[in-house]
């Protein structure tokens, strides 16, 4: 059904639901209300607290635009006689300030619904939802709608609850009601008619809270079908059969040999873990996880030795050119010994070169292979690729993982990232890949020592650097902004590198490296400093990922306090990559929240990576925390996948038992999978 055909619908506001992802009226069915008016009782305001997701009822005393510092907020005060509690909007236009004026002037009553919280002492609610308490009959408990420019909330309700009445019929549960028994959830269609209709007698409470039986159903089945997804995924790699490489051999002992140190016990525990996957015919898929310097190259070597050992090629794929050469110069560096060498291909390599690569990967003349995502390329073909390994797989969406395991069949996968990823997630997130952790650094590491400096320090850190030079090492300054627009209160990193080749450091050599630079200039910019031709180097984030410049000891991050925790781990990780003790300043940004204050405590504190993640995963969210899009997530409509962990695990379960039961999904679940992880990642992951 069209929504036109809905009344009160015409083509405008038809249009205005668009933004909300409604296409047609049995969407308006799936749109929940964010929250639930207790009419039956609005709270006085003198007994709200803070967090409490809640209706007031009151008199407007004032409405008024205010300005803190950039920031304008649109504030409103309302008071019940006993009580004051101040409205705030912080994105708001005309039309809505307009409207506001003209439908609450001071003096009116307001119903106000959304969740408290407080400022300096005061309670405050955000972006409430507002309503003309004699527009609303009958009490009881009402829903609230997300709200819609040019749609009231009244007439956004009476849309919703029409589809409601006339289409709740058509929806039919899926899920087979063993499942839903078991685990004490409603069915679908019931579910919809209460989260929409709720009864007198419903508690308020758990229903703003999202923890209805209602919304649990709809919860459980978005995670049901994410789990479905996941373990045909990995029921479907597991049916094919892989080469198996087996670990011991002559090779890997004389390299062992040689070696000037002994390999950490997390290295040979993660060393164990991938010679267990590849002794079996079933494809490894496994995920090594280790902190910036923990040794995960090498244990990718090791796995490389051992498929070469077996007579099969293996490749390594990088992010970066820069990284992807640094690869091959360790690499080659331990192969030389051996008699074994290494094919390096990125953007860069050409003509002669290039044709090499790739008649030593058809030919199989050579088993090691180091590279970008030009490996990944029309063109490039290998004779028996058996182990692929990406480096830093955070940086590479899902679909280059699957597109470098199509150049070999059905290989052997293994996945690095230096993001340590708190065990909470990775359940979530790798489902369907094994980890190892690597959670210790080798011996003899001195860890970055971390300080902060305020504003007041500035001349302090232009001394440490100028000295610094003066012994011959160089320096990394790091800067928070790329674009000039984003805020005017920052200098742009250009003007930075310009304020200090001009004003602070005219004797020295300063390079730039900015987000906005093209590809080839950014690698010129990386490869000069590694050069020792610049000795600062200011940048953008840019330098994050894992490049070694190992006479680089000093890093200076200014506003440290923008950068995410985890982020500033990684950064500082890029110096005391060689000898010598190394340090990172923090320069604190002089209008520092007692929140970021807190968090630049926790880096300096300590030098645990998975210390850092956990605390920066409570502080951002998982979102932020890794880009659920980019990890290669469904996106949840309902449901949060990293809080909800009970509903999480029974959804598990129940999808186990479900595909132990039965070889194939009915048509109708199958279509739910395929809806939730795009049927692109499903096929390719079998590739
Ligand atoms: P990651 O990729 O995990 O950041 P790397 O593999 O680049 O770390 O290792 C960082 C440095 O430590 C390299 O120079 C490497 O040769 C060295 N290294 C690796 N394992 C050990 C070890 N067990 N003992 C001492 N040094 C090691
Ligand atoms: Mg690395």
């Amino acid at each position: 059904m069209q929504l036109k055909e809905l009344p009160g619908i015409g083509e405008k506001t038809a249009a205005r639901f668009q933004t909300l992802g409604v296409r047609n009226a049995r969407d308006l069915l799936f749109v929940l209300p964010r929250a639930y008016q207790d009419r039956t009782n609005p709270k006085p305001i003198s007994a709200v607290t803070e967090g409490q997701f809640t209706t007031v009822s009151g008199q407007v005393m004032s409405i008024s635009e205010r300005r803190y510092r950039s920031r304008k907020t649109l504030e409103v005060m309302l008071t019940d006689g006993r009580g004051v509690v101040l409205l705030k909007w912080f994105r708001f236009n005309r039309w809505m300030k307009g409207n506001l004026e003209r439908k609450y002037p001071p003096g009116s009553e307001v119903l106000a619904s959304g969740r408290m919280a407080s400022f300096q002492g005061n309670l405050e609610m955000h972006h409430p939802d507002l309503e003309d308490p004699l527009g609303v009959k009958g009490g009881g408990i009402v829903p609230v709608y997300p709200p819609l420019e040019g749609i009231s909330p009244r007439t956004m309700r009476k849309i919703v609850q029409e589809a409601v009445r006339r289409l709740v019929e058509t929806v039919n549960e899926i899920i087979p009601e063993k499942i839903l028994r078991e685990n004490n959830l409603p069915d679908l269609r019931s579910s919809l008619m209460r989260l929409h209709g709720p009864g007198d007698d419903d508690d308020v409470q758990a229903l703003n809270l999202g923890m209805s039986p209602w919304h649990r159903r709809l919860k459980f089945g978005e995670f049901l079908f994410f789990q479905l997804g996941l373990l045909m995924r990995k029921r479907k790699l597991e049916s094919r059969s892989s080469m198996v490489v087996l670990s011991g051999g002559p090779l890997e002992r004389e390299f062992l040999d040689t070696l000037p140190f002994s390999l950490t016990q997390a290295q040979v525990g993660a060393l164990e873990d991938v010679a267990g996957d590849m002794s079996r015919e079933v494809p490894m898929h496994r995920l090594l996880q280790g902190d910036v310097g923990s040794g995960k190259t090498l244990v990718a070597f090791i796995a490389m030795l051992r498929t070469c050992e077996a007579g099969y090629q293996s490749v390594l794929m990088a992010p970066t050119e820069v990284l992807a050469e640094q690869h091959h110069r360790n690499i080659s560096g331990w192969c030389g010994p051996l008699g074994l060498r290494a094919g390096l291909l990125t953007g860069k390599v050409e003509g002669q070169k290039r044709n090499e690569f790739l008649s030593d990967a058809e030919s199989g003349r050579t088993s090691l292979f180091i590279g970008t995502h030009a490996l990944i390329q029309e063109g490039v073909s290998f004779r028996n690729l058996t182990l692929a390994i990406v480096d830093e797989q955070h940086r590479f969406g899902v679909l280059q993982r699957l597109a470098l395991g199509r150049k070999g069949s059905s290989p052997h996968f293994l996945v690095m990232t230096a993001t340590p990823i708190p065990r909470s997630l990775t359940m979530v997130l790798y489902g369907d890949l094994d980890v190892s952790t690597i959670d210790e650094l080798p011996a003899g590491r001195t860890p970055v020592e971390t300080v902060i400096f305020q504003e007041e320090d500035r001349s302090r850190m232009h001394l440490r650097v100028a000295r610094e030079v003066e012994d011959g090492r160089q320096v990394y300054i790091v800067y928070p902004l790329v674009e000039e627009t984003v805020n005017m209160e920052l200098l742009a990193a250009r003007e930075m590198a310009d304020y200090y080749r001009q004003r602070v450091f005219p004797h020295l050599k300063i390079g730039l490296l900015t987000g906005r630079m093209g590809h080839r200039e950014k690698e010129e910019v990386m490869q000069r400093f590694r050069d020792g031709h610049y000795q600062v180097l200011v940048s953008t984030t840019v330098i994050e990922v894992g490049v070694d410049v190992p006479n680089a000891n000093l890093m200076v991050i200014e506003h440290a306090e923008r950068f995410g925790l985890s982020q500033l781990h990684q950064l500082r990780g890029r110096v005391g990559r060689g000898t010598g003790s190394s340090t990172c300043i923090l320069m604190e940004g002089p209008r520092i929240t007692d929140d970021a204050k807190k968090r630049l405590q926790v880096i300096s504190s300590t030098s645990s990576g998975f210390e850092i993640a956990e605390a920066d995963l409570k502080i951002r969210g998982p979102g932020e925390f890794l880009g659920v899009r980019q990890a290669g997530m469904p996106e949840f409509r309902f449901a949060d996948p990293f809080r909800e962990k009970e509903l999480m695990s029974a959804a598990r379960e129940a999808a186990f038992g479900l595909l132990s039961r039965q070889d194939e999904l009915d048509a109708a679940m199958a279509g739910e999978v395929d809806r939730m992880w795009s049927s692109d990642l499903l096929s390719g992951a079998s590739g």
